[in-house]
């Protein structure tokens, strides 16, 4: 059984990651500076065999005491508002971080999968997304500091491979939701399901025509856990391929909430891209990986999470 730092621990996906890895039988050192991360996310894992915890900050130097078979580098605001409020921050997770994590796997001789996202594609004029797409990414506008952190830390990911011999893995996350989601991070799936559950409007930006492809966080973990035991050293999408505008997604919401609230439109944040879809060509033939969850299923689970938390008063 193998030993796994997990870098964005207290995240998320990082918390989600964490338990997949644990319930596989592996050791796991979650690491975290809960910049957007929650303690409660991982407070059930304290005690757990195998569980162990650092609090740190992963742009500054990394010490992990005893062997190290992965890493998984997940620490970085991930949702727009928080990047848009964390932009320094965010390119220091994505360039300082990533390259003390590599620096981390050389000294230990671990295999290391950094986090990457469907952002470095930008507003895609390639529809589906396919890896060998280069992308069309603003650098100097607001979501540059975390679509450029991230093709920066793919850079660097490639360049510690190919100059220094450590083995790598690149996934690009396409939008993923689930329980645990923070329920202020801005991003669609928890604004509409906290503003529907409170019986608010849903604000959908723009005029709602703009697409996304939504994966369940399990069908997700599964990838992530194939892409690492794989020998995979190129980029490869995770996503779920299953596309939806977000006036749609918005009214699939509403009506599983059961509730009768409205849309209304907001302006449309700048640079915001108008699809995103995945070409999973890659993950099927080299990981045997495909969704499993339906979007139906998926978003009833994690109504399950929101209504309890709201419930509790979070
Ligand atoms: P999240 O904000 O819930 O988790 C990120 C975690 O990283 C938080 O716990 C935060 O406290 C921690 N962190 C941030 N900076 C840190 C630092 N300097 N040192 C230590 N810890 C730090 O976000 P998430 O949705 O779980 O995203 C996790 C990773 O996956 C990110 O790298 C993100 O870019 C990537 N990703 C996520 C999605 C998605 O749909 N959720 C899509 C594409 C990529
Ligand atoms: N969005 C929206 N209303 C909200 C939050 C988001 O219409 O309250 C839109 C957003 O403009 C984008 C899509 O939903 O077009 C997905 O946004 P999210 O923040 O979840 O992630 P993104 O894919 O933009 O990184």
């Amino acid at each position: 059984m193998a030993r796994v730092l997990i870098t964005g621990g207290a995240g998320f996906l990082g918390s989600h990651l964490t338990e997949l890895m644990l319930l596989r039988g592996h050791e796991v050192v979650c690491m975290d500076n809960f910049i957007t991360g929650d303690p409660a996310n991982i407070a059930h894992l304290f005690g757990r065999p195998g569980f162990s915890f650092i609090k740190h900050d992963v742009t500054n130097y990394i010490f992990v005491d005893g062997p190290l078979d992965y890493i998984l580098h997940f620490a970085s605001p991930a949702s727009p508002i928080d990047y848009l409020q964390l932009p320094i921050q965010t390119l220091k997770v994505g360039s300082l971080g990533t390259h003390k994590v590599l620096g981390l796997a050389k000294a230990k001789g671990s295999v290391v999968l950094i986090a990457s996202t469907s952002e470095v594609y930008g507003d895609p004029l390639i529809h589906p997304q396919r890896e060998d797409y280069w992308g069309n990414v603003n650098p100097v506008g607001p979501r540059g500091v975390y679509d450029e952190a991230k093709r920066f830390a793919e850079a660097i990911t490639m360049a510690y491979h190919r100059f220094h011999g450590v083995q790598t893995r690149i996934v690009r996350i396409f939008n993923t939701y689930g329980p645990r989601m923070r329920l202020n991070d801005g991003r669609a799936l928890p604004a509409f399901m906290g503003q529907a559950l409170r019986g608010e409007d849903l604000t959908v930006f723009g005029d709602g025509t703009q697409t996304r492809s939504f994966c369940y966080v399990s069908d997700l973990c599964e990838g992530i856990y194939r892409l690492m035991l794989s020998n995979e050293v190129m980029p490869v999408n995770i996503g779920n391929p299953t596309e939806i505008t977000i006036r749609e997604f918005a009214e699939r919401v509403v009506r599983m909430v059961g509730c009768k609230a409205k849309i209304v439109f907001r302006p449309l944040p700048e640079d915001d891209p108008k699809v995103r879809q995945p070409d999973i060509t890659r993950a099927r033939a080299i990981l045997g990986w495909e969704p499993q969850v339906t979007l139906e299923e998926g978003l009833a689970w994690t109504l399950e999470d929101f209504r309890r938390r709201i419930a509790g008063g979070a």
